[in-house]
């Protein structure tokens, strides 16, 4: 592309492209001390029930503040933390903290069996700590596996063989739930499903999007059906990401989904903002 639109472009384009690949450079190097010095904060976006819209639990996603560039997605770092290994402390701080949460949450409401999503990367799944630690975060905390579930790209799973799964089985056998993330993005074999030890199948964002065109894409309704009715025969929940609108809201409950994920309900939000919406049912339900 550069380089059809001539010499000076091309020097544009490679002057930022250095200057992506300092920032990326010094981002990583950045990152054992930013996390030494607790620069990472959660955000929890609440999970509701399409039925009625009350909170079925909460995901946590991980930002940067970062002390010259501001507030980080996870989008800028999480890559980067995978290729250097430091996604392992840094998710075990994640789950920590994010269970420390869920357990506030529950006794702030009187025990509400409200439940914590965390995301796990390629990374994370193949540390040989990942049972233990999970197991060692639960105690401490006291919150109950079946309170847990850990999110895990469809695209980190395709292919994988047993010992890849064999700690996923063990989590699972504990009772703490595995979803498939981003499911319907990875073109995994849906004979596939079987093997896996998951419980939620996480539609991606991407077909909620197909619901927001009036009247819904027909394609994406007869995919989502198809999902829907595949997942329910293998007793796996259905949770629909990125959910803006109460029109996709409604489509979405009408296919069958049972929980929702989206900026309709609410934006990701500091933890208060979960007490808050469980006490208040402030939570719009599709209308
Ligand atoms: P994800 O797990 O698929 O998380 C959902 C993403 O969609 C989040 O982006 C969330 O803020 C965004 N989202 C939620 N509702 C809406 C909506 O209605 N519309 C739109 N357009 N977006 C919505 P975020 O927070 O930027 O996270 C991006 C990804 O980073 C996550 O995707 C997840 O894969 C990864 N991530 C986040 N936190 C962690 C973490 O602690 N550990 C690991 N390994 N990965 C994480
Ligand atoms: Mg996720
Ligand atoms: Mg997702
Ligand atoms: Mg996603």
């Amino acid at each position: 592309r550069a380089k059809a639109a001539g010499g000076n472009r091309f020097e544009f384009a490679d002057a930022e492209a250095d200057a992506r690949a300092i920032t990326r450079h010094g981002l990583t190097n950045a990152l054992p001390a930013a996390l030494e010095r607790g620069e990472f904060f959660i955000e929890y976006q609440p999970l509701v029930h399409m039925h009625d819209g009350s909170v079925h639990g909460a995901e946590a996603l991980v930002r940067w503040s970062h002390p010259q560039y501001g507030v980080l997605g996870p989008d800028r770092f999480i890559p980067l933390a995978e290729r250097t290994g430091l996604i392992v402390p840094l998710g075990r701080w994640v789950l920590e903290e994010s269970v420390r949460q869920a357990r506030n949450w529950q006794s702030q409401l009187g025990g509400a069996a409200l439940r914590i999503n965390v995301n796990l990367s390629p990374t994370q799944l193949h540390h040989p700590g990942l049972v233990a630690d999970t197991v060692a975060v639960l105690e401490q905390s006291g919150l109950a596996p079946g309170a847990l579930c850990l999110e895990v790209t469809e695209s980190a799973l395709i292919g994988a063989d047993d010992e890849l799964l064999e700690p996923l089985r063990r989590l699972a056998a504990l009772g703490v739930d595995i979803a498939l993330d981003d499911f319907g993005t990875g073109y995994s074999n849906l004979a596939n499903l079987r093997r896996l030890p998951v419980s939620v199948l996480k539609l991606d964002r991407s077909f909620t999007q197909g619901m927001q065109q009036s009247p819904a894409n027909p394609v994406d309704v007869k995919i989502v059906e198809g999902i829907v009715a595949l997942a329910h025969s293998l007793e796996l929940a259905v949770t629909v990401e990125g959910v803006e609108t109460g029109a996709q809201a409604a489509q979405l409950r009408e296919l069958g989904c049972d929980t929702a994920q989206g900026w309709y309900y609410a934006r990701p939000g500091a933890p208060d903002r979960i007490h808050t919406l469980c006490l208040s049912d402030a939570v719009p339900a599709p209308s």
